[in-house]
């Protein structure tokens, strides 16, 4: 077994591991593998080696160094000694070392490293000659004691701390830097009472006695509590170990030809093709993170040291063309040289994110494929939602005035004023006022007031609570679930931590962070139109296999829509166009009375045709799915248990018997049709051929629509689409009724009308026989919502509102399924519903409809069976074409 490794050699580890990349990075940790590669692409590293990983997991399950990785790392420290020409504990020339953690994947949260390992009373004088830097020597011994006595000895920071202050406030100084020789080497005697003090034992002296207990502190960092949260919480496994790098002190704080700094290769807040990041002369690593002198921006280390400077934009050309990604690099500046101590894959924004992927493959660095499939699908997303200025979000949190955190369910920041109800909120907006609707929860009657707002804020529920989906599906900023507002609608205000907030008073949410604040924060709007977006989605659109289109009621969801590259119309829900407010009355009485149901209809019909129409010209030439009446009757009509109080009530005042019989007929008519269980009642196709005469009239609009846009001019492309099929002869016996009206509109208007019949997908029996159905049906468009429901045979209000957190919980259920495809049962029916369904028709249209429809995971689904298209919320379809694409390239 072999434990330790130098940083000259890489090919070791490598055929150690006898694998690629990621596990040299296993073995060395990141940190490690990347010193390694530099130090073989010939760049500046100060020279070092590292204790792998292995020997971490072997120290932890023994409690001991393995055998043999103690003896290793003597000898590369003679190694190291005989390349530096220095010696460890010498006193005239000593060699230091600092001791890293570097985990296979990155852990910001760890920061176990000891710096200037190798000082003690007698070396510092040693390196205090050697520099002719007093002050230098006495500082850099005092950061080793700080150091060492957190990472190995267990002290806080605080009282190393309170020491300097002291020190600074005795000689009047604002900054460590103004402190001289003889402060400092009071402030070393004084760090080793305290370790005395705190520990009751003396700083070791001994060199090696410091490498040996920082090794040993490093290994255990890996099981200590705030590595296992953080592992916890990334979703990193617990048994990788950490890598511990030996690496050779350079020295920054050598006076104001060095330096030390951190930076990017590209700006990783816009993506713009320049160095970003800060820098201080004179100072060692750490000071840089620590914010504890202001830092200059690296541009300014141009003037000030044009050649380190030239330097660093070469050696970060090099690492970016070598790693083939933007890199985030640590570098010190001794006495003039340049010397690089990390580089790793830097992180960033959205918006980097694709102008950098963009840029990198137009300067043919890698691929178009590889560009479109290193942005994620979130990443697309927050294109589409206002973003809070992070500046103004910063400043105002500083400020005390973020209120409290609850779940981020709806991407984007809105700001507005607290708008208690949906009648208030829908008010105020129609007067111009920004609004954010704030309730304990929300129900399907607060939807208008929800539309209304600029966001969405609730006190209860979860991902997804009806507040969280209905957000989502209109792409308004949401917070839920926020426990800490104690909401009081009768006064119409809310406590948060004791601040009052007045309906009327401004708030501003962040619903991609969870976030809510007081007061009014500046947003900015991330344009879908960004350049580097639109380039990079078609660059997607060419390697996709799967359509995109949307799920749009209305012509302007259809237009937002197509803007955003949908190819269609998947699903026109017509219910929402009964839901209209003029239309309830005349649905009502369409519904309850069956001698006045046809002249209702005969009202409904002009509206419905001009709809469609809408709809026909915003999708000109692109297919748009029709889909009929779906929902249970009783959802246009008041509820039972509130007509029963209201009927009640007016008996007992028993002073206007007129309207006591309308209410009273009203609960009888609503009492007849109340089922058990509405979700399985009559609905859907069974609605259709109980009542043939709505749906006839459905088609009469879509077809009386489609022959006038024909007319106009427009290349309209209908699909009549009936909902809830489980047998095909419902389908049979509803395609003859509804075909006739068909044919008898278009020879009315003399109009021949390009036009598909089908069906939706979402009962188990309708899986079962898509062969048969395939024989009435020329397209099939999975209800995964449903199909869902009954598959598993849960309902998914009830389920939402109560079980499924708690299976997600305790992991019965991996996802909640309905938002991600369960691929093991309703997946397997898809499946054979495509197999089946093309059996018959080799060319049947096949796509889904439905939340799921914009779901990456579930999209990669859909394109590996071969679906023709996915149908999702107007909002989702960039991300959906990303995803598309990545499913195929994934291909591969
Ligand atoms: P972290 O993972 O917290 O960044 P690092 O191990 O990278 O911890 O080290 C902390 C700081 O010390 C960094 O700024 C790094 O550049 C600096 N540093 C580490 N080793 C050396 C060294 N041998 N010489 C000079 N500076 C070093
Ligand atoms: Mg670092
Ligand atoms: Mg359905």
């Amino acid at each position: 077994m072999k434990y330790v490794y130098p940083f000259s050699d890489i090919e070791e580890a490598e055929q150690h591991v006898g694998g690629g990349w990621g596990e040299v990075r296993a073995l060395l940790g990141g940190k490690g593998a990347n010193l390694a590669e530099m130090t073989r692409l010939g760049i500046p590293v100060p020279p070092g080696f590292t204790i792998t990983t292995e020997a971490c997991i072997a120290y932890l399950i023994h409690g001991g160094f393995p055998l043999g990785m103690w003896e290793e790392t003597l000898k590369s420290l003679k190694e190291l000694e005989t390349e530096t020409g220095k010696r460890f504990g010498d006193r005239e020339n000593p060699l230091l070392v600092s001791c890293r953690s570097g985990a296979k994947f990155s852990m910001p949260g760890m920061m176990d490293t000891v710096l200037n390992i190798g000082l003690n009373n007698e070396t510092v004088r040693g390196l205090a000659q050697l520099t002719g830097d007093e002050r230098f020597a006495y500082d850099s011994y005092r950061r080793l004691l700080q150091m060492f006595g957190a990472v190995v000895m267990g002290i806080p920071d605080e009282p190393f701390e309170e020491v300097i202050t002291a020190y600074r406030d005795k000689r009047g100084v604002e900054t460590d830097a103004e402190l001289a020789v003889e402060d400092w080497q009071g402030i070393t005697e004084r760090f080793k009472e305290i370790i005395k003090e705190e520990t009751r034992r003396d700083f070791p002296a001994d060199p090696i006695e410091q490498l040996k207990l920082a090794i040993e502190a490093v290994f255990k960092s890996w099981s200590g509590n705030r590595a296992v949260d953080y592992r916890n919480a990334a979703g990193i496994p617990h048994d990788l170990g950490t890598a511990v790098n030996i690496q050779t002190m350079v020295f920054g704080n050598l006076g104001q030809d060095s330096g030390t700094g951190v930076c990017t290769t590209r700006n990783i807040s816009t993506g713009e093709q320049v160095l970003e990041g800060d820098y201080l002369l004179n100072a060692q690593g750490e000071d840089v993170v620590a914010g504890i002198r202001r830092t200059k921006p690296i541009a300014e280390l141009a003037g000030e040291m044009p050649r380190a400077y030239a330097a660093i934009e070469e050696t970060c050309r090099k690492l970016e063309e070598h790693y083939r990604e933007v890199q985030d690099v640590e570098f010190t500046v001794e006495r003039g040289k340049l010397w690089l101590l990390q580089t790793r894959n830097s992180k960033r924004t959205a918006q980097a994110a694709v102008r950098i992927a963009v840029e990198m493959s137009e300067e043919g660095m890698i691929s178009r494929e590889e560009a479109v499939l290193r942005v994620t699908p979130e990443q697309v997303d927050f294109f589409l939602h206002p973003q809070f200025d992070l500046h103004a979000k910063e400043a105002t949190g500083k400020a005390g005035n973020l209120l409290a955190t609850g779940l981020n369910v709806s991407p984007g920041a809105a700001v507005g004023a607290v708008a208690f109800d949906a009648d208030l909120a829908k008010r105020w907006s129609e007067e111009g006022r920004g609004v954010i609707m704030v309730r304990p929860e929300t129900k399907p009657d607060d939807v208008h007031g929800m539309l209304a707002a600029r966001g969405i804020l609730t006190s209860r529920g979860g991902q997804t609570s009806h507040a969280a989906l209905v957000a989502r599906q209109f792409g308004k900023p949401a917070v839920v679930g926020c426990a800490a507002l104690a909401i009081d609608l009768e006064r119409r205000q809310m406590k948060v931590n004791r601040r009052v907030i007045k309906e009327g008073d401004p708030i501003s949410i962040d619903g991609t962070t969870g976030e809510v604040f007081a007061g009014e924060i500046k947003t900015v709007v991330p344009d879908i139109k960004d350049p580097y977006l639109i380039e990079l989605l078609s660059w997607a659109d060419g390697f996709r296999r799967l359509g995109v289109w949307a799920n749009a009621d209305y012509p302007r969801d259809a237009e937002r829509a197509r803007d955003y590259g949908a190819e269609g119309i998947g699903l026109c829900r017509t219910e929402h166009m009964f839901f209209e407010e003029e239309r309830l009355p005349i649905v009502q009485r369409m519904i309850l009375s069956s001698e006045e149901r046809q002249a209702a209809l005969d009202k409904l019909l002009p509206f419905q045709r001009s709809d469609f129409a809408g709809l026909f010209r915003a999708m000109d030439g692109l297919p748009v799915i029709i889909r009929l009446l779906d929902p249970p009757l009783h959802e246009f009509l008041p509820g039972y248990e509130e007509l029963l109080v209201e009927v009640t009530e007016l008996r007992l005042k028993g002073d206007d018997p007129d309207l006591l019989a309308e209410k009273e007929h009203m609960l009888r008519a609503v009492g007849v049709m109340r089922e058990a269980n509405p979700m399985l009642g009559l609905r859907g196709v069974r609605l259709g051929i109980h009542m043939p005469e709505v749906t006839k009239m459905q088609v009469r609009a879509i077809f009386e629509a489609a022959c006038d846009c024909v007319k106009e001019g427009v290349d309209v492309h209908p699909e009549v689409m009936i909902p809830l099929v489980g047998h095909v002869n419902e389908l049979r016996e509803q395609r003859t009724a509804l075909e006739e009206v068909a044919k008898r509109v278009m020879e009315e208007r003399g109009v021949e009308v390009d036009y598909k019949f089908g069906t939706m997908i979402e009962i188990p029996r309708a899986a079962l026989t898509a062969d048969e159905i395939a024989g009435v049906a020329q397209f099939f468009s999975f209800g995964t919502n449903d199909l869902t429901q009954t598959v598993f045979g849960i309902s998914r209000d009830d389920a939402e509102a109560g079980f499924l957190r708690e299976y997600q919980e305790k992991r019965i259920l991996p996802d909640n399924p309905f938002a991600t495809l369960d691929i093991a049962g309703v997946g397997k029916l898809m499946e054979m519903t495509v197999r089946l369904g093309r059996q018959t028709r080799p060319d049947l249209e096949i796509g889904l409809c439905g939340e799921h429809g914009g779901d990456p995971k579930s999209i990669l689904f859909c394109h590996q069976i071969g679906l023709n298209y996915v149908s999702c919320s107007p909002f989702r379809v960039p991300i959906a074409r990303l995803a598309a694409a990545q499913a195929a390239l994934k291909e591969y």
